[in-house]
């Protein structure tokens, strides 16, 4: 096997198309930011951890993945396959403009390119089915689409933030209300206790948890989310 760069690939024939790469557009400027892996953490606000059923102690985080490809950038989002019970989770969405292996949780700001907002949707039930069968989360997770993310707001911008709100509205209705300092683990505690187990690199992002307030969509709802001072999001469930 051959590890190849990036700026190589253009040169080589390959026997099936090339993936595209995935791409977020930056707020305010032509550029965009190339998604490398996505990074999610579980029950990171103690008010939505109880409504879930579970103690929100200061556990250590746990983490899941979504796919890159599974990143959203149109504003419909199509309801999946397979369940009748989809979640909407507004969350601080963190880009990663450098990496590592175990970073110190006072030099974790400096990999930060920016911030955005997304929403971790979830197939409630099929979850809810694996958590219980002690599987995987990714049908839950990881399905076509499940990850829309605004554009992003460099840290240059907007600097890194560590409270303000965070909603979610469902057809003009308040549905989830939270404030990033609720957080229970911290962005730089987040990323350090990420690196110590994956090495993390440019274009890797972290949905960083979603705070009280979930609940279900139907194909219809308009969607609004936003982080405020931060980014936000506008969709249509199709
Ligand atoms: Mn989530």
């Amino acid at each position: 096997m051959r590890v190849l760069k990036a700026h190589m690939t253009a040169q080589l024939e390959t026997v099936i198309p090339l993936p595209a790469p995935v791409l977020l557009p930056i707020e305010g400027q032509a550029e965009y930011f190339p998604v490398r892996r996505v990074y999610c953490v579980g029950r990171n606000y103690a008010d939505h951890a109880i409504e879930m059923g579970h103690d929100p102690s200061r556990e250590p985080p746990f983490f899941f993945q979504k796919n890159p490809d599974n990143l959203l950038v149109s504003r419909d989002f199509p309801y999946p396959a397979l369940s009748s019970d989809v979640h909407h989770e507004v969350e601080l969405v963190v880009a990663l403009r450098s990496g590592g292996a175990d970073i110190p949780v006072e030099q974790a700001l400096d990999c930060v390119y920016g911030y955005g907002v997304g929403i971790d949707f979830t197939r409630r039930d099929l979850q809810g089915e694996a958590k219980k069968l002690g599987r995987p989360w990714e049908i839950g997770k990881a399905f076509d689409h499940s990850a829309p993310v605004s554009a992003l707001a460099p840290a240059t911008r907007v600097g890194h933030p560590d409270k303000g709100g965070i909603w979610l509205m469902r057809n003009g209705e308040p549905a989830q209300r939270g404030d990033l300092s609720q957080m229970i683990w911290k962005v730089p505690e987040v990323i350090a206790e990420l690196s110590k187990l994956f090495t993390l690199a440019p274009g890797d992002i972290i949905m960083t948890g979603t705070p009280a307030g979930v609940g279900p969509v139907s194909r219809g709802d308009r969607i609004s989310c936003a982080v405020d001072g931060v980014a936000t999001l506008t969709l249509n469930v199709i």
